[in-house]
């Protein structure tokens, strides 16, 4: 089946995005631009701008176009900010960041997710995001700290790594338990050596697996 891309973008912002009451004119214009039909396999071409997530392989999905709009709207996300993705998944949600002009910074612990994020995204113009291969629960201890730390999948606590690894001042928003495919989606602000929380609502994501994480 065939789609018109831009104007399935369009109506995906309009209906999905704005009508929920996200206007920040940079948050609609990066989801108005990535191609997100490109980020599923072709069979699922049709249903790409669909108001839901979308199963990407390896028991793994791609975020409801809203959510991924939602949290990065919450995240402020500005210009040359160090950004540490945990879950690149398909890799949609890091072209975002990256059309945010975010130094990005994510990773996956699924190999064949990761070798096809990596193709995608190169294959995309987006060769300047940093993709590592490993156990995201554990952060990237060796380009600490980031001033945002986004993680797309959810997990029973807030790992230690990803404190430490924030930068002051900082933000983090990550889906937390305590059960597995329900969560409170939370904002952490660390500020002047302190840390605030705020919970923002219900959302279920994939699990967060290792060390620190399911
Ligand atoms: N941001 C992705 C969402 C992918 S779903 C997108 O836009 O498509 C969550 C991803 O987190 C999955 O790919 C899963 O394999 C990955 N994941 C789960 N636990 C992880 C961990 N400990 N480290 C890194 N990635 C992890």
């Amino acid at each position: 089946m065939e789609i018109d891309p831009k104007r399935s973008r369009e109506r995906m912002v309009r209906e999905q995005i704005m009508d929920r009451g996200i206007h920040t004119p940079r948050i609609l214009s990066v989801m108005s631009k990535v191609p997100r039909h490109l980020f599923v396999e072709e069979a699922l071409t049709p249903s790409a701008y669909g108001d839901h997530p979308l199963p990407i392989g390896q028991g793994q999905t791609i975020s409801q176009p809203y959510v991924v709009a939602w949290m990065t709207d919450e995240l402020d996300v500005r210009p040359g900010m160090k950004v540490l993705e945990i879950g690149t998944g398909s890799g949609y949600q890091t072209a975002i960041l990256a059309e945010l002009d975010a130094l990005v910074y994510s990773v996956e612990r699924v190999p064949e997710l990761y070798e096809l994020a990596r193709n995608r995204l190169d294959s995309m113009g987006y060769g300047r995001v940093r993709l590592k291969l490993d156990d995201g629960t554990l952060g990237w201890p060796e380009e600490a700290p980031f001033d945002r730390i986004l993680v797309t999948a959810g997990g029973p606590s807030i790992p230690q790594p990803y404190l430490d690894q924030l930068a002051d001042p900082g933000m983090l928003i990550m889906p937390v338990g305590p059960e597995r495919r329900s969560q409170t989606l939370v904002v952490l602000r660390k500020e002047g050596g302190r840390i605030g929380r705020k919970n923002l609502g219900q959302v279920m994501f994939v699990d967060l697996v290792g060390r620190h994480g399911w």
